[in-house]
């Protein structure tokens, strides 16, 4: 009994699965041998019709993939946009997946499954599919799967769309942006380069007039010099925007942070500014709210620079009435403080249309502003950029006839010495007095201005100085006499700044001391002071000569290197001292011979070193007259693979270092730092010809 139930049991269900099959086979049947009624036909006819000629039109490939059988149906289209005649290719699933890019598979294989199974509402995929000539076609596939009434897919069909001409040109496009904005980068570099050089001999234009003014004159002759030096103050102001426009165009930007007392910035800022209002009969208030922190960690100097700008357009663009500076928190998480600064007046205002676009460089409200108020255009542009890089944004309000508000945001941090009394503030003026200890200071300086600026600075503050006209005369110098620092120019002929430099350590090395070695130097770009480290120097003070920064960098070795310790950290690179205490190792045969793997191989690269070393040198000398940084990158990058082989640790380190000044695009640095390379290539080259490994020392 229990026997015929169990097998009546296992019959129906036997039957019930026949059914289900047949209920498939059916609607498949139904699918592929439509039986509807004949005007339904002739609709059918129709819009069939109708379809295969948008096909037709439309140049794509058809296919119709039935997902139980896994067959799939290609149109002759499909097929032939690869190549292929109809019956060349079989109909599977496998016709379509073999032929996608290997690196492309398993994204477009992710993107159907995800379509069928997962969460994609659309298909839409692209890839390189293979073409029957071997090259590579992109593909855009689109499809759409129909669904049972469980949601399970059991069809899918859809079109491919070759995009290749359209990737080639995207591709295209994505190259020319690309070398456009390299382009843009050099050019601003170049100016940057450009501002800083001219600043030098400005720099001497105004040291000399403040001198000359000094001395005994006619009337006249004081109001014309006057008038000189006036016109010299504007235009390294102006030069100065330039510098940092371009500076911030080409990246090199960066903030210097420090604590500091920001009521203090504030109020030193609008001291300065307060002269222009009065003279207009302006007030010029400030309010910083009660709860902002005494003392913040921020780039002062630049947050003055914007306060300047924005203050000194409201002044510039105000008759008459107050101009307000008011600051207050906007949020405080953690450790960081967002400040939110209003810069209100009741000026000429700015109308709405032109309020879109004075952020821009080289904009002004109207062509007649610059006539009567003069200004670049460039205040603004650097104000938003500055802003930009404390992370915050700038913003105004303005009525016509009314007046301006600017207003800016920035991120300050914590201040890291949390006092609340006033750092000592740099003192932008001259140091009055004599100096506590009298110094023997070695100036090297070929122009004979800068000479003259240096001496007479260091001269008022008691101490003693010698000149050096190039590097040269320098090295003499410290042969015949002790020196408590020295100021070193970088460009100069005979004997640059860094080959004097390289000389004095190296007799150093033999006798003994350690003389502090200050650059001076006009191009104060990235990159800079890692070369002048890199160099032996000590410290770095940029050009024009600012008498507190030149008298702080010489006077803090007053009393010995020990008082003094390296204010040049630099991450990435050991530092002074660190440097002196672990020198990169000079070349040793023996390590060289060991990693050749034996004397065989170590004579065969030699033979080759000369050639090799010469092509790249010569390859970046090339890219560097080119100005070509890419290139120059490939052939320092090179060196420093070809010159690792040669355990020339120090060599290699160079290359490496110039590698990072091409990526930079600081050309300028590169050229100095070229000059030591080929120094140390052909050092090297002597110290290869000279390892004994003859032939017969093989084996
Ligand atoms: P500029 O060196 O010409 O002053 P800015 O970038 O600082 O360049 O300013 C751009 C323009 O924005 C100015 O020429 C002026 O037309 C307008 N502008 C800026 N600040 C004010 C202000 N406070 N009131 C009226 N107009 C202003």
């Amino acid at each position: 009994m229990a026997e015929t139930t169990a097998h009546a049991a296992e019959t129906e269900h036997e039957l019930r699965l026949r059914i289900q099959e047949l209920e498939a086979l059916l609607h498949s049947l139904r699918m592929r041998l439509p039986n509807p009624p004949p005007d339904a036909v002739r609709d059918l006819a129709a819009s069939e019709e109708r379809f295969a000629l948008a096909v037709r039109g439309t140049n794509d490939g058809i296919w119709d993939w039935d997902i139980r059988t896994n067959k799939v149906f290609f149109s002759p289209r499909w097929k032939a946009m690869i190549g292929y005649e109809d019956e060349e290719l079989p109909n599977e699933f496998s016709t379509f997946e073999t032929r996608v890019h290997p690196e492309d598979h398993d994204r477009v294989m992710q993107a159907v499954n995800d379509y069928l199974y997962g969460p994609l509402e659309r298909y839409a995929v692209e890839f390189r599919f293979q073409h029957k000539d071997g090259s590579w076609r992109w593909m855009l596939a689109r499809g759409r799967a129909l669904r049972d009434p469980d949601g399970k897919p059991y069809r899918m069909a859809g079109s491919h769309t070759d995009i290749t001409e359209q990737k080639l040109a995207e591709e295209q496009l994505r190259h020319a942006r690309l070398a456009a904005e390299a382009a843009n980068r050099a050019k601003s570099a170049f100016l940057a380069n450009m501002s800083h050089e001219i600043r030098t001999p400005m720099n001497g234009i105004i040291g000399m007039s403040e001198l000359l003014l000094s001395t005994a004159m006619t009337p006249k002759q004081h109001e014309y010099l006057l008038m000189l030096k006036n016109s010299a103050e504007s235009l390294l102001a102006l030069l100065n925007d330039v510098l940092d426009f371009s500076k911030i165009e080409a990246g090199k930007m960066e903030l210097d942070e420090q604590d500091f007392d920001l009521r203090h910035t504030i109020a030193d800022t609008l001291l300065a500014l307060g002269v222009r209002a009065m003279q207009k009969n302006i007030t010029l208030r400030h309010k910083v709210a009660e709860d902002v922190p005494v003392m913040l960690l921020g780039d002062d100097g630049r947050l003055r620079q914007i306060l300047i700008n924005l203050v000194g357009n409201a002044i510039k663009f105000t008759d008459r009435g107050e101009i307000v500076v008011s600051v207050r928190i906007e949020s405080r998480a953690l450790d960081k403080t967002t400040l939110h600064f209003e810069i209100r007046d009741t000026g000429i205002g700015i109308s709405a249309e032109v309020q879109g676009r004075i952020f821009d460089a080289f904009t002004q409200a109207e062509t007649s502003t610059n006539r009567r108020y003069g200004g670049t255009g460039l205040g603004l542009a650097i104000c938003r950029d500055l802003v930009e890089l404390m992370q915050g944004r700038i913003w105004v309000e303005s009525e016509p006839g009314k007046g301006s508000t600017f207003h800016f945001t920035a991120v300050f941090g914590e201040a890291r010495h949390d006092s609340v009394e006033k750092p000592s503030a740099p003192s932008t003026g001259p140091l009055l007095g004599l100096a506590e200890k009298p110094m023997n200071v070695l100036v090297v300086e070929d122009g004979r201005v800068n000479q003259l600026v240096a001496a007479k600075l260091l001269e008022e503050r008691g101490h003693r100085v010698q000149i050096a006209s190039n590097g040269q005369e320098a090295v003499e110098a410290v042969r015949q006499e002790n020196f408590d620092a020295i100021l070193m120019d970088i460009h100069m002929p005979e004997m640059n700044g860094f080959q004097a430099t390289a000389a004095i350590r190296q007799i150093e090395e033999k006798y003994g001391g350690h003389v502090p070695i200050i650059a001076m130097t006009a191009n104060a770009l990235k990159g800079d002071r890692e070369q002048c480290v890199a160099a032996g120097m000590d410290d770095y003070v940029s050009k024009p000569i600012h008498s507190a920064e030149l008298l702080h960098a010489v006077e803090r070795f007053m009393h010995g290197r020990s008082a003094a310790p390296p204010r040049l950290e630099i991450t990435g690179l050991p530092s002074v001292a660190a440097r002196a205490r672990k020198r990169v190792p000079p070349f040793k045969p023996e390590a060289f011979i060991a990693a050749a793997g034996g004397p065989e191989m170590a004579r065969q690269l030699v033979a080759i070193y000369a050639e090799d070393s010469g092509r790249f040198l010569q390859e970046a000398s090339a890219a560097l007259a080119a100005g070509n940084s890419v290139a120059l990158y490939e052939a320092a990058h090179a060196l420093k693979g070809m010159l690792g082989v040669y355990t020339a640790t120090r060599a290699s380190e160079t290359a490496s270092h110039l590698c990072h000044l091409a990526q930079d695009g600081d050309l300028f640095g590169a050229r100095a730092l070229l000059e030591k390379l080929k120094k140390e290539c052909s050092k090297l080259g002597t110290a290869l010809a000279a390892i004994p490994l003859d032939a017969s020392a093989g084996g």
